[in-house]
């Protein structure tokens, strides 16, 4: 297909809330060892509570489903990721505007905006050992793969495959942004817990999306 709609949204926040539920005892490890342990339970909280309001408000747009998580995540989360995960689905949202209907230009536009907002925010360039190291290989997926034509399915499918290996990247990167900063190369060996769950979100998008 060559656009993604409403539907593909709505699919996608259910499918990254299972994957978030799935997955929160190890989100949960992962930043028990760098972090405060809290971050598998602040995104399941989130994205639990999005489950909530697609039921209650269904959203008329790919677009006011992103809102939606926004406002919902800004809220709910707390924490370093809230307001960053906030921002970025709030900058998705602005960059589909009312469109009913994603084609992989629109798509590539709206993640590198949601990226924008998570630096515009946090600061983080590529190898602090944050999100970002999964967001901006995924952005630049995306973008190559608009450029080539590729269907939105493929496009999220190559970001998704692209924030898996920028995750990985991070085991060995000492953190300088949030608190894995605090522990210099004690961070050294462990996978950056963000960078974790950024990826399962963007894979849950490819999913949705039949890939
Ligand atoms: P907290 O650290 O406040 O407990 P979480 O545990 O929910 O919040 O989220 C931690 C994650 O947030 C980190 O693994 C990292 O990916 C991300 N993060 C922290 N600070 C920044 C930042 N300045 N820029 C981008 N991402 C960040
Ligand atoms: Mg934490
Ligand atoms: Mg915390």
């Amino acid at each position: 297909k060559p656009t993604l709609d409403t539907a593909w949204a709505v699919q996608w926040l259910r499918l990254a809330a299972k994957v978030i539920a799935e997955n929160r005892m190890a989100l949960i490890e992962l930043d028990r060892v760098i972090g405060d342990g809290d971050h598998g339970e602040n995104m399941d909280r989130g994205f639990s509570a999005v489950l909530t309001k697609l039921d209650a408000e269904p959203p008329a747009t790919p677009g006011a489903a992103f809102k939606l998580v926004a406002m919902t995540l800004m809220s709910k989360v707390g924490g370093a990721a809230g307001p960053l995960y906030g921002t970025a689905f709030l900058r998705a949202a602005s960059a589909v505007g009312d469109a009913a209907e994603l084609d992989s230009n629109t798509l590539a536009a709206a993640l590198a905006a949601a990226r924008d907002g998570v630096v515009a925010r946090g600061k983080a360039s590529v190898g602090e050992k944050t999100m970002i190291d999964a967001w901006t290989p995924a952005v630049d997926a995306a973008s190559a793969a608009a450029a080539s034509g590729a269907t939105p399915a493929a496009l999220l499918a190559a970001a998704a495959t692209a924030a898996e290996a920028g995750s990985v990247s991070t085991d060995p990167l000492i953190a300088r942004k949030g608190r894995a900063s605090y522990l210099g190369e004690r961070a050294i060996g462990h996978r950056d817990p963000g960078s974790v769950s950024s990826a399962l979100i963007l894979r849950a998008a490819a999913q949705a999306a039949g890939e």
